[in-house]
């Protein structure tokens, strides 16, 4: 579907197919990368006030006049439903599933461990004295540690487990057709990462420590009691001081 570029959403993208216009304006940006074939996001479209486009083409921002946006067509790629969905399901700072989504996916991992018996294990990871943290280094660096135990998270976690910012600095995994003894390993793995990993701006290992708790599906527990026997873990971990693992069943 070929369509004008100002019928474009924002936030969505697009291939440009042509640009039709002897505008001295559209040289110009053809010179900046705004030519047939190029991926363009469209960022901001003010038809009424400012009379300006502003797209994101590689990691530029081009910024022209509505009358050159007249004269390009292009051909949406990710769809306005895509990017609202992917806002909808994901946690903006941490680019990790959101709590909501979590939630969603908990139910239904849920019926597929009573209907076929797929196990489900679940891990709350929390960072220890973060307060302390954003006390003293600010809270952008606050920020940017959550931001890097997310990633560091994902490079360990395999592609069927979910990551999920459960709130502040606290992390839900769902560990999808995993018995609770494997999850106890992939929560040691995960406490471990942590602790060896140099976050910056620290400039050693052990300045971010979390601690995690776990429980898994037995066939009596629902997705509420999960959740707070796993929570119950957690503060297990951080009471008997903190950096360490704790799970439901294991001493
Ligand atoms: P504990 O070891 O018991 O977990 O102590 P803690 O300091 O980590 O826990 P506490 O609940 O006292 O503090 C959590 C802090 O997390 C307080 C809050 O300001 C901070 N926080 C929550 N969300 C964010 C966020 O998005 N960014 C930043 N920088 N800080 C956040
Ligand atoms: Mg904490
Ligand atoms: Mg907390």
């Amino acid at each position: 579907m070929v369509i004008e570029l100002k019928n474009m959403y924002i936030g969505e993208t697009a291939e440009i197919i042509s640009i039709n216009s002897d505008i001295p304006e559209v040289k110009r940006l053809r010179d900046v990368g705004l030519m047939h074939g190029r991926l363009i996001e469209l960022l901001h479209y003010d038809h009424v006030v400012s009379k300006k486009i502003i797209v994101m083409i590689g990691d530029s921002r081009i910024a022209f006049d509505i009358s050159v946006a007249n004269a390009i067509k292009v051909r949406p790629l990710k769809s306005y439903y895509e990017v609202v969905r992917s806002q909808a399901m994901l946690d903006n700072l941490t680019n990790c599933m959101n709590r909501n989504y979590a939630s969603c996916m908990l139910t239904a991992e849920h019926e597929k461990f009573v209907s076929k018996k797929v196990p489900l294990s679940v891990l709350l990871a929390d960072i220890d004295c973060f307060k302390k943290i954003n006390d003293t280094y600010g809270h952008q660096v606050g920020d940017k540690v959550l931001k890097n135990l997310a990633l560091l998270f994902k490079q360990i976690l395999r592609r069927s487990d979910v990551l999920c910012r459960w709130g502040g600095e606290e992390f839900l995994i769902l560990l999808r057709g995993t018995l609770i003894h494997d999850a106890l390993q992939t929560a040691e793995r995960l406490r471990q990462s942590v602790e060896s990993y140099i976050f910056p701006p620290f400039n050693e290992s052990g300045s971010v420590t979390v601690s995690i708790g776990g429980c898994g599906l037995p066939p009596d527990r629902d997705v509420e009691e999960l959740i707070g026997i796993a929570d119950s873990a957690l503060y297990e971990a951080k009471h008997r001081g903190r950096n360490r693992v704790s799970i439901c069943g294991e001493k």
